[in-house]
């Protein structure tokens, strides 16, 4: 028996609802000021949505966008959805509260992790723009599960084209600053040039200690920031083209 919903899609890109009962108030009445990007991470689309609405497995995000690009509304804009879970962005936790949740349908890295359909890519990024345009979201608060969940996430991963979206008017890109060798900081090195990246880090908006220690915490930060703006290579080590892109970043933030 379908659901009858007793609300309507936010956005004319919708094909349909699904409602979820996976929902609460966002803290403190305001809208969202944030989109998060997200992968399925499941075998296929439909044993997603199923998960998004079991009531006992308490997740669940506004869109899911299919791999043919259809686009379904699981949870009001005005509501808040549980996408994020323990996250932080900008020093700001309950990331929940303050974002509209995209959910892109990938098997992801633990069951296939392949590239985005064309077609699919077309529905996210009209969705972002229209959800960018509605609730007057900057740049850089457009930004991936793995930048505001670094040590746990890794969604929606090194093959979403975040330029894609950029060219799109949405979110906030550079070109990736060319990879030669040179000097680099990894897991294990302390001092003031660790110290200097983690101040970058963080001034972007990642959750990064600023403790002169390359730690746990900040080789995730800095895999989370190359898979979101230097996806050539992925690996952790602070690189002189990833502390270039990040300058770069920075001086051009919206
Ligand atoms: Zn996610």
């Amino acid at each position: 028996m379908a659901t009858e919903a007793v609300w309507q899609a936010d956005s004319a890109l919708v094909s349909r609802l699904e409602p979820s009962a996976n929902h609460n108030e966002r803290a403190g009445g305001a809208g969202p000021d944030m989109l998060v990007l997200h992968y399925t991470g499941m075998r296929d689309a439909a044993s997603a949505l199923a998960r998004l609405r079991d009531p006992a497995a308490e997740v669940s995000a506004h869109y899911l966008v299919d791999e043919d690009g259809t686009l379904v509304q699981l949870v009001p804009e005005a509501r808040r959805a549980w996408h994020a879970g323990l996250s932080r962005w900008k020093g700001r936790d309950d990331v929940n509260s303050r974002s509209i949740g995209i959910e892109i349908v990938n098997p992801g890295h633990e069951h296939g992790y392949r590239a985005f359909p064309s077609e699919q890519i077309a529905t996210v990024v009209q969705l972002c723009r229209d959800c960018v345009d509605r609730w007057s979201i900057a740049g850089d608060q457009v930004v991936a599960h793995s930048d505001v969940a670094p040590a746990r996430k890794e969604d929606p991963g090194e093959f979403f084209p975040w330029n894609q979206l950029w060219a799109a008017g949405v979110g906030h890109f550079v070109a990736p600053v060319e990879m030669r060798s040179g000097r680099f900081l990894l897991r294990g090195d302390a001092g003031p040039p660790v110290a200097a990246w983690q101040e970058m880090l963080a001034s972007y908006g990642y959750p990064c200690d600023i403790n002169g220690t390359f730690d746990d915490t900040t080789h995730f930060c800095t895999l989370a920031f190359q898979r979101h703006f230097r996806q050539a290579k992925v690996d952790g080590c602070a690189d002189a083209s990833t502390v270039a892109t990040l300058h770069r970043l920075l001086a051009t933030r919206p």
